[in-house]
C-alpha cells in the first residue's frame, strides 16, 4: 500500500490542502483550505500516490499548465 494522498478538486494540487479554520479559530473539522488555488470545502480528492503520478501523466500540456504550481 503507497501513501494516500489528499488532491485539491481544484487545482489537483496533491500538497496544498490544509485543516481549515473558521473565521473564530476553531478548527472545521470537515472543512479544508487549498493553499495554492483558495478553495475551501469539505470534499477532497483521495488518491493512491502512484494513481496520482499516473493521473498526472494523464493529463494535457494544456491541463498540465493549468494545474502547475
Ligand atoms: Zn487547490
Amino acid at each position: 500500500m503507497g501513501k494516500t494522498l489528499r488532491i485539491c478538486p481544484k487545482c489537483k494540487s496533491s500538497h496544498s490542502l490544509r485543516p481549515a479554520y473558521n473565521v473564530s479559530g476553531w478548527l472545521a473539522p470537515e472543512m479544508f483550505r487549498c493553499d495554492n488555488c483558495g478553495y475551501i470545502g469539505s470534499f477532497y480528492i483521495e488518491m493512491e500516490e502512484e494513481e496520482y503520478k499516473r493521473f498526472r501523466d494523464n493529463l494535457s500540456d494544456e491541463e498540465e499548465n493549468q494545474y502547475s504550481l
